[in-house]
């Protein structure tokens, strides 16, 4: 069936009178997320379990990735489309060789406004001590780090290797150290697996004096492996009524509109954490964002069964004006909304059925 395709809307950026490009719910192109490698370190079991992610388990060849130039040559194209904030993400964006480089290309972008693109990544921290101030040299601005808990049998259970808790600590130290506009540790919670860290996770990085914010997700039902079921969400609200009895909370002005993460500061002055309520309170309403997958697919949703693809165009040689057509026309015909839809549906039930990519390949 074709889609409808919405016309652009004019729109004040602040300061001239430009116009936005937007989908058919009138969602600006703000972000994009790119994975660069659909490998992993880890094999977190709610994300790439190892009876499916094994060692036969078939990961890309070298030669469908996209290099880090294809990367920078599409991005630069999302760019112009409206796109000022990239995050890289995978996979685990460190065991990308030389991922430096990428960042350093993809730091030079400015918006057709001229503001420079913010570049951001998402890690699982277990290499991040040696890379942290390489990062920040090459322009890396924000990073998020993902830890499950503070316990090496937590971290285990969930992140399914031998690797200690103190290695990602010291990831994180190590960035703390070279002085990122802000640093997130990401924390997924999964009823029954590590609830039991919501305090201990709070209490430490309330301590730790850095600014470092934590962030409480709700585990979510991506791709077709985790198993996933409502039983094992633990909502927003739960968390923040745990962390609330030992530390009183009181809510935050968003930093921006449209913030995944509602923000909560400690009353006694102790710093801030989010929750990010995918589930519970899902914000499909104001998702501005694109993903690239590794092999180079457009995909408009966490949850899209399928992406456009822009590697087979950008290696026959299409032009700057064709790639930003495909993309500009793809985000016209977006209507997704999978997390509304998934909360408007009875206990979710047949959503999450639905075969869906997964997210170690197109990055959370
Ligand atoms: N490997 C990196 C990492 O773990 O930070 C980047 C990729 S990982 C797919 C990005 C984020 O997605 C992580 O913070 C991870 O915890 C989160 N994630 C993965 N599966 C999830 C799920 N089922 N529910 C909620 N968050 C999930
Ligand atoms: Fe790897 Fe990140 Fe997925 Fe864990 S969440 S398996 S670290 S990609
Ligand atoms: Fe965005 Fe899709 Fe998530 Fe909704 S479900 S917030 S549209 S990525």
């Amino acid at each position: 069936m074709p889609h409808p395709v919405s016309t652009p809307v004019q729109q004040h950026d602040g300061k001239s009178n430009r116009e936005v490009l937007v989908d058919t719910l009138q969602r600006p192109l703000r972000d994009l997320r790119i994975s660069v490698t659909d490998r992993c370190n880890l094999r977190c079991t709610y994300c790439m379990p190892r009876e499916v992610f094994g060692k036969d388990h078939p990961f890309l060849p070298r030669a469908e990735l996209l290099s880090f130039e294809e990367i920078a040559r599409l991005a630069a194209s999302f760019v112009a489309l409206g796109v000022e904030k990239i995050r890289l993400t995978g996979g685990e964006p460190l065991l990308r060789r030389n991922v430096e480089q990428l960042v350093e290309a993809l730091a030079r972008l400015s918006t057709p406004s001229g503001k420079p693109v913010e570049v951001a990544m998402t890690t699982n921290g277990v290499l991040l001590a040696a890379k942290a101030q390489s990062l920040k040299d090459a322009g890396l601005a924000r990073l998020a780090v993902s830890l499950d808990g503070l316990s090496d049998e937590t971290f285990k259970r969930m992140s399914d290797t031998a690797v200690p808790v103190r290695t990602v600590l010291g990831g994180i130290e190590a960035a703390q150290r070279a002085g990122f506009d802000a640093i997130k540790v990401n924390m997924v919670v999964q009823r029954g697996v590590n609830d039991h860290e919501i305090i201990p996770m709070a209490a430490h990085f309330r301590a730790d004096n850095s600014g470092t914010i934590l962030r409480f997700i709700e585990y979510m039902d991506v791709g077709n492996t985790n198993g996933w079921c409502m039983d094992e969400v633990v909502t927003a609200a739960e968390i923040l009524q745990t962390i609330a009895a030992r530390y009183p909370l009181r809510p935050i002005e968003p930093n921006y509109g449209g913030e995944v993460a509602e923000r909560w500061a400690y009353q006694d002055g102790a710093g801030e954490i989010g929750v990010i309520a995918s589930i519970s309170r899902a914000f499909c309403h104001s998702c501005t964002r694109a993903r690239l997958s590794t092999d180079g697919k457009l995909f408009t949703c966490l949850f899209a069964g399928s992406g456009l693809d822009l590697r087979a165009p950008l290696r026959a040689g299409a032009s700057d004006t064709a790639l930003e057509e495909l993309i500009s026309s793809r985000w016209q015909q977006r209507r997704d909304r999978y997390s509304e839809l998934r909360s408007a549906a009875t206990e979710g039930a047949g959503l999450a059925e639905a075969k869906k990519v997964e997210m170690s390949f197109i990055g959370g």
